[in-house]
């Protein structure tokens, strides 16, 4: 995507990132806060989350808020919790970025192990579903606030071998259809990136033999990331975009 987006594009919007510990959250939220926001870190581990909140006071001058919250075992009570933590702290959110994510096995349906299964749909779909919930009211509070889901190619259009990852992320583009139609008359848009093949661990254990040198870095992918928080993709809801448009699916070459 050719994307120029303004130095200041996320001045005062408060943007809040799951799976912000690692690899493409990890980057978002770094970029986020370089174009001007006051970013809020979601994850599971405290130590990884330190190091990016120092990562990015190195940077800007200031420490971002974290809070911990493990999408595998969260109940409804915890993620209500954490967003009346977050609104003891912030007046609204002006955006959230859904992208933790769970690989589980690739291996074909028959051999796919039912409790990792359930894993994936507990950490890509159930915790992403009540999470959001909770934090909508904050949401609401936005003139323009912007829920960005995660998907995939495979959430598009089924693969043999990506078993529970591929369904999940066929919820979640089901989920951002649904949200978007019920919001498109107020103040909320809400839409899904697919980052496309990128240099991070979980793409590593997906694809073993892949040279990473082939693939695009969280870096690169960026330019949609910063559209799609920003005033520049104001009208836009309902849609699937990808973040390395013409990129054909599976192994780099
Ligand atoms: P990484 O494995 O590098 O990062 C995943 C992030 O999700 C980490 O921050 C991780 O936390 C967090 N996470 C995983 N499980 C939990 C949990 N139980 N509770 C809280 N946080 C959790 O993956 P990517 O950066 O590659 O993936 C980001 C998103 O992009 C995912 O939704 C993925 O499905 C999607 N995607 C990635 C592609 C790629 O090629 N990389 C292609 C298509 C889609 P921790 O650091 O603690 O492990």
């Amino acid at each position: 995507m050719h994307y120029q987006p303004k130095q200041d594009l996320l001045q005062n919007r408060i943007i809040l990132v799951t799976g912000a510990s690692d690899g493409i959250g990890r980057e978002a939220a770094q970029t986020y806060a370089r174009y001007g926001a006051t970013v809020i870190l979601l994850g599971r581990s405290e130590e990884k989350l330190r190091q990016v909140a120092a990562a990015i006071e190195n940077e800007r001058g200031y420490s971002p808020s974290w809070f911990t919250l493990d999408l595998l075992t969260c109940t409804v009570d915890e993620c209500q919790r954490l967003a009346q933590n977050v609104a003891a702290h912030y007046p609204r959110l002006d955006g959230v970025l859904h992208n933790a994510g769970l690989l589980g096995d690739i291996r074909p349906m028959s051999e796919q192990d039912p409790q990792v299964w359930q894993q994936v749909m507990q950490v890509n779909v159930n915790a992403t579903f009540m999470l959001t919930q909770a934090l909508l009211p904050l949401l609401l509070k936005s003139d323009s606030g912007s829920l960005v889901f995660t998907s995939s190619s495979v959430g598009r259009q089924g693969r043999a071998g990506w078993g529970a990852y591929s369904v999940s992320k066929f919820a979640t583009e089901g989920m951002m259809q649904v949200l978007a139609d019920e919001y498109q008359n107020r103040h909320l848009r809400v839409n899904c990136i697919n980052p496309g093949g990128t240099r991070t661990g979980m793409r590593a254990s997906a694809f073993p033999t892949e040279d990473p040198q082939k693939l695009k870095t969280p870096a690169d992918i960026m330019p949609l990331y910063l559209w799609l928080m920003g005033d520049d993709s104001r009208r836009k809801t309902g849609m699937t975009f990808d973040a390395q448009p013409g990129r054909k699916p599976g192994i780099a070459q």
